[in-house]
């Protein structure tokens, strides 16, 4: 039988500094894909969370003068509360400080020490405490990280290690054996590489660091803030504490969506972790691009753009959301600029789907009395064939998380739609009472367009799609359900518009 359970996570996040429009994209396109599978009727549990044990976090704090753990309970209230007014519909949100979280990260180190992958040893090498990543000589840059730009560290201590290398060929096994299992095909293929080009064993604790989980075996060290992180995934589920329901429930995790620097960590590290356990690993991994801002990576210097929350001020949370979604597919990188995100919110939403609600339900009103008996939606309309076609089109996207390939989809149906319109002529059939039937029959299919398109889009757009569905006498159907029953309106009401158009010019917009 299928398995209808699906599981997603994102990566949790460092609180040294607020959520930028980078972090906030990877959250929408995973909320986006949670909504999706929800809808599809698929058991979904979306986690998302916060990485509290990182050396980062403890600086930005006493910087502050606070204590750690006060510091991440009020940056815990600001990315929660950029992700509730983004309508991210998380179902779990983890604190890496958490009691169960602890409980996690003490029984799945117990197990694998247990079973014989851990051992003691001495690291001699390089660290850079921005990435919290040990550092070999040849991923310098004229002797700096190539991320921070900053020298690292030489440290000489005596650790814990685990045995890594041991995994190589089973993780090479598990990525054959599991077509997809990392996503996309590039990606798969970088790992690959590097899985062939030989593992080296890690380092999974730190010595006289004092924030952190203790190791189980040798208190005097932390365990290392990756194995702390990549744990959080199960410890959610309630992994090594009481009550394991969740976790055999849900485990092992459908999909893992990560940024793409952090891949080693969760197709090499993770599921060797988890093998040298026992526990299944992970089914997928999604390794998103980044965004970058007219042609440059994004940097804070860059000012507003990569705020989301002013972001969702200009565009709204739903504008927003399609936008990044539409202009940098989720598997690619990709590049915008307020001149691109202005004009396709434009075009896109006010002109060609908001445009479409509008002139359909104020034509419905002014013409019908806002109500049209209901009749068959079928493939004698002329709309049915292409809104089939879309409906195909959009779901294989969906499928494989490419997200602005199922809004280009949709897209056909929303213009295809519109230009009906034109040719139809509505405005000239209501002149001539003889032409009732037709007319209706016009706008019985324009009606299952817009329904249906608001039930397609609301993985995308929950906000905005459910005032639409409302608008539309409706909402809380799936498309299926929708494409079976009769089209028709009852008494609707002039409407009021979803997506007004943004009038400013693009460079006036972030001026304070
Ligand atoms: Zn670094």
């Amino acid at each position: 039988m299928e398995r209808k359970r699906f599981y997603i996570t994102t990566a949790i996040d460092y609180v040294n500094q607020k959520p930028h429009l980078g972090t906030a994209y990877e959250k929408i396109g995973a909320d986006c894909m949670a909504r999706y599978m929800r809808l599809a009727g698929y058991d979904t549990r979306f986690l998302m969370g916060n990485d509290e044990h990182s050396t980062n976090v403890k600086r930005e704090a006493e910087k502050r003068g606070l204590a750690p753990l006060d510091y991440c309970r009020s940056m815990s209230d600001v990315f929660t509360g950029t992700w509730k007014s983004l309508g991210i519909s998380y179902d779990d949100f983890i604190h890496t400080t958490e009691e169960r979280h602890l409980k996690a990260v003490t029984a799945l180190f117990g197990k694998i020490h247990e079973n014989g992958y851990i051992y003691k040893g001495k690291y001699e090498g390089l660290y850079c405490e921005s990435c919290e990543e040990f550092i070999s000589e040849k991923d310098l840059v004229d002797g700096l990280c190539p991320r921070h730009k900053a020298p690292p560290k030489r440290i000489s201590e005596e650790n814990w290690f685990f045995a890594l290398s041991k995994f190589e060929d089973k993780l090479l096994d598990h990525i054959r054996s599991n077509p997809g299992f990392i996503r996309p095909k590039t990606r798969e293929n970088e790992i690959v590489s590097l899985i062939k080009g030989g593992l080296q064993d890690v380092s999974i604790s730190r010595a006289g660091v004092d924030w952190g989980i203790p190791l189980p075996i040798d208190p005097r060290h932390v365990v290392y803030v990756w194995f702390d992180a990549l744990t959080n995934y199960i410890s959610a589920l309630g992994y090594g504490g009481d009550d394991t329901e969740l976790f055999d429930r849900y485990w092992p995790a459908d999909c893992h969506v990560i940024g793409k620097d952090i891949t080693r960590f969760h197709c090499v590290i993770w599921p060797s972790m988890l093998m040298a356990a026992g526990v299944a690993p992970p089914r997928s991994v999604f390794a998103h691009g980044f965004i970058s801002l007219g042609g440059e990576k994004m940097s804070k210097s860059r000012g507003n753009i990569l705020d989301p929350d002013k972001m969702a001020g200009i565009f709204g949370a739903d504008g927003l959301r399609y936008l990044l979604l539409k202009e940098v597919p989720f598997d690619k990188d990709g590049d915008i600029s307020v001149e691109t995100l202005v004009a396709r919110y434009n075009s896109d939403l006010a002109n060609e789907l908001g445009n479409l609600f509008s002139r359909t339900v104020a034509m419905i009103v002014k013409y019908l009395g806002g109500t049209i008996e209901p009749a068959p939606f079928d493939s004698g309309c002329e709309l049915h064939g292409a809104l089939t076609e879309a409906l195909a089109g959009y779901r294989e996207s969906m499928e494989r998380m490419e997200f602005s390939r199922a809004l280009g989809s949709w897209w056909t149906i929303v213009q295809g739609a519109n230009r009906f319109i034109e040719e139809k002529a509505p405005w000239t059939l209501a002149k001539d009472e003889a032409n009732r039937e037709k007319l209706k029959a016009v706008f019985r299919e324009l009606l299952m367009v817009l329904r249906v398109s608001a039930a397609a889009l609301l993985p995308f757009m929950p906000g905005k799609m459910n005032d639409m569905a409302s608008q539309l006498g409706g909402g809380g159907t799936g498309i299926d359900e929708l494409l079976a029953a009769p089209s028709g309106a009852d008494g609707l009401r002039p409407p009021e518009p979803l997506f007004p158009r943004i009038q400013e010019k693009p460079e006036d917009i972030f001026k304070d």
